[in-house]
């Protein structure tokens, strides 16, 4: 790059960055995700780096946050309140602690060893300044452009986590920093009623907590869901510190401060490392969100020594997470089609990574989602993914439209049958009308049928299915019963060891449960649960074909449509004949309700039968001890870990007897499975 078109792009950036700057902290509405922020920041702050003739004092690198509200009254900070450096991977986390052991080196000061941090989990919130006096919170403000913040002293009053009065013996004057933020489930709440309300919908908890605070009306801000916790002391006077960050912190908790949770003492930035990997996995199931983890050297004395540069101190560090958003673009807009027929929008993405995985593929819901959030064909989307969640196109970049961007529509015929398409008005799912003839509609009903919850057939995977479909080797679930190894052997990654264990597979699953059998038959309307009450209500398939709507509708947790969902699912000759062929094929139930779990008292236990059970016979019994996960014997020994005895039973219960086996009637049995 010339010197020219080198301070072009450097001014390009910075103005970016301006504007990205100006939207997220002045309207609380970023224009980008964060993960692309950070990118072009960096790449601004690798050229000032490389050129440090283009460093201007006035750089957004060499700066905090965004310039502050006029609306508000400003407050000047005694002590700046700075931003955190940030870290993306283990090596900057290394190079972090190699330069302060730098630093210390430089000052001729001996280092401690091990050097100590204190690790915390980074909320993504907004940073304030509580300022007590005498026990009293007097002044609140935001952290602004770090010297100057925003009076936000009445709205602070209405978060119930911030105490107005201080605990115990109250310093002169204590200045406390923190943060607020919102829950994911009070940012959820305040999105929907903002929705309602046809008012701002946030792009994020941080945003939602930074827009709730910055509230002229104060009585707005106490309608919303904010929290508070406290990370670090500013000015104090007439009391003593103490000497290290954690014990601040729990100090900080005895004023009546909540601080972060998980919070903890390490040795060393190996031990950092330990914090992340740990913290990381618990981020899904949070329930607030965090970016990342903060890492600050533990003693403060030599917080002191290590001293700050330009926006933040050199004693911590901010170690980023995995964004959840990113960047991509749409290079096309494919129909899949549904079990139940629903046609549904997925982008095909130029793939990126984002939480950690890769993604290429990201649903778009329905086509009146993909017209709402205007998604085009060529487009740059924000994709979000968070935890195990599937992927989601968030929004569109407008401005990175290309001009040839193109617009879909929902198709008028099924993209995988070609049958109509049609759509109810005032639903959403736009629908195949060819049934289970669609083969698109075939395998997702056999995927559903096999899938774990259902039928639990072990080896029977998508790529499978689609081929025995495609083959035409099964046109319905029964179909599956009366598979020959002769026609499965030579499909693609089979061979003849895996085909026979496939159809030992298959034959072992024909003894179900009536809940699983209902749920596998993947009626509208009817998940897990609804199917479980539906089979401990009726206790037998025959009842349930019979019932009609009323019936349905008398069984707690079945509204009208499920209700009509069953009934009408009942009445249509093809389910009816699929159901009897099932049946036919040699599937059954026990006469009672046993949820098959993997957490179960028979679980990997040695298991002797013996006598007459009433509820089952000898073979019901032994498949389902064997789908518990225990082995079945013949006969009684030391190694015996229960033998079940039914009536009449006779030398297998006296031989547990004499050897101490534990023995368990009918009804320990039935408890015991429940
Ligand atoms: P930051 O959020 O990366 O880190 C500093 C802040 O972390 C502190 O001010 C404090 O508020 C917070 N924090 C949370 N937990 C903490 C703890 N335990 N100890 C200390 N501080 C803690 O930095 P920033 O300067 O507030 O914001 C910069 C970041 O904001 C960027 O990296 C970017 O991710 C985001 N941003 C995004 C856009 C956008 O357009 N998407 C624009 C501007 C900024």
């Amino acid at each position: 790059m010339n010197a020219e078109s080198l301070v072009l792009k450097v001014e390009q950036l910075r103005e970016l960055i301006e504007r990205y700057n100006e939207a997220y902290y002045e309207h609380d509405a970023p224009l980008v995700p964060d993960s692309e922020y950070d990118r072009i920041f960096r790449e601004l702050q690798a050229l000032e780096q490389k050129h440090p003739e283009l460093l201007m004092p006035d750089s957004p690198t060499q700066r905090v946050g965004g310039k502050r509200l006029e609306s508000f009254a400003s407050v000047k900070h005694a002590l700046p309140m700075l931003s955190l450096d940030n870290a993306f991977t283990t090596e900057e986390v290394i190079n972090f602690g190699k330069r302060i052991l730098d630093r210390f080196k430089s000052l001729d000061v001996q280092p401690p060893s091990p050097l100590m941090f204190s690790c915390e989990p980074k909320l993504d919130g907004l940073a304030v300044s509580l300022v007590y006096e005498n026990g009293l919170l007097m002044r609140a403000s935001t952290r602004g452009d770090g010297f100057t913040g925003e009076e936000v002293t009445e709205n602070i009053r209405t978060i119930r986590a911030i105490p107005l009065r201080l605990k115990g013996q109250a310093p002169k004057r204590l200045e406390v920093r923190g943060e607020v933020y919102m829950s994911k489930a009070g940012f959820e709440k305040l999105n929907t009623a903002q929705k309602k309300l046809g008012q701002k919908i946030f792009a994020n908890p941080r945003n939602a907590a930074a827009g709730s605070l910055r509230q002229l009306d104060s009585g707005i801000t106490a309608t919303r869901p904010l929290m508070f916790f406290a990370y670090g002391v500013g000015v104090l006077e007439e009391a003593i510190l103490p000497d290290r960050h954690s014990k601040i912190l729990a100090w900080l908790k005895d004023f009546g401060f909540p601080v972060p949770e998980l919070d903890r003492a390490v040795e060393g930035v190996q031990g950092c490392l330990a914090f992340y990997q740990e913290v990381l996995a618990k981020r899904a199931g949070l329930p607030y969100d965090i970016d990342g983890v903060v890492y600050k050297v533990d003693e403060i004395k030599y917080q002191n020594l290590l001293g700050f540069v330009a926006r933040a101190p050199r004693w911590a560090l901010a170690h980023k997470f995995p964004a959840e958003e990113q960047l991509t673009t749409v290079e096309d807009i494919e129909f899949q089609v549904g079990r139940t027929g629903v046609l549904t929008p997925v982008a095909r993405l130029a793939t990126v990574c984002v939480g950690g995985a890769m993604v290429s593929n990201a649903t778009l819901h329905n086509i009146e989602e993909v017209h709402r959030k205007d998604v085009r064909i060529g487009d740059t989307v924000v994709v979000r993914r968070a935890g195990d969640v599937i992927p989601e196109v968030m929004s569109v970049i407008i401005d990175r439209r290309p001009p040839n961007a193109q617009i879909v529509h929902l198709p008028k015929t099924c993209p995988v049958c070609g049958a109509e398409v049609f759509k109810l008005e005032g639903e959403v799912a736009a629908r195949c009308t060819a049934g289970l003839s669609c083969p698109a509609q075939r395998k997702e009903a056999l995927k559903h049928f096999v899938s774990r919850k259902a039928m639990a057939i072990d080896g029977l995977g998508d790529k499978l299915i689609d081929q025995l479909v495609d083959e035409g080797l099964v046109h319905n679930p029964a179909d599956l019963y009366y598979l020959k190894l002769s026609s499965i052997v030579d499909l693609d990654r089979m061979g003849e060891k895996s085909a026979i264990k496939l159809l030992a597979h298959i034959e072992a699953a024909k003894l179900t449960t009536l809940a699983r059998f209902i749920y596998a038959l993947g009626i509208r309307e009817v998940g897990e649960a609804t199917a479980l009450s539906l089979a401990n209500h009726f206790g037998s398939l025959e009842a349930l074909q019979a019932a009609d709507v009323d019936t349905l509708m008398a069984i707690r947790d079945i509204g009208p449509v499920a209700a009509q969902s069953i009934a009408e699912f009942f009445h249509v000759p093809e389910n009816k004949k699929v159901v009897q062929d099932l049946i036919q094929a040699g599937l059954h139930w026990l006469s009672i309700e046993v949820e098959i779990i993997n957490d179960n008292p028979f679980k990997d236990k040695t298991v002797v039968l013996t006598g007459t059970l009433q509820k089952f016979s000898r073979d019901e019994a032994t498949a389902l001890l064997q789908k518990l996960g225990a082995k079945v014997v013949g006969s009684v020994s030391k190694k015996t870990d229960y033998v079940i005895a039914g009536a009449e039973a006779g030398s297998k219960l006296a031989k547990a007897e004499s050897l101490g086996v534990p023995v368990v009637d009918e009804e320990q049995f039935l408890k015991m499975l429940a």
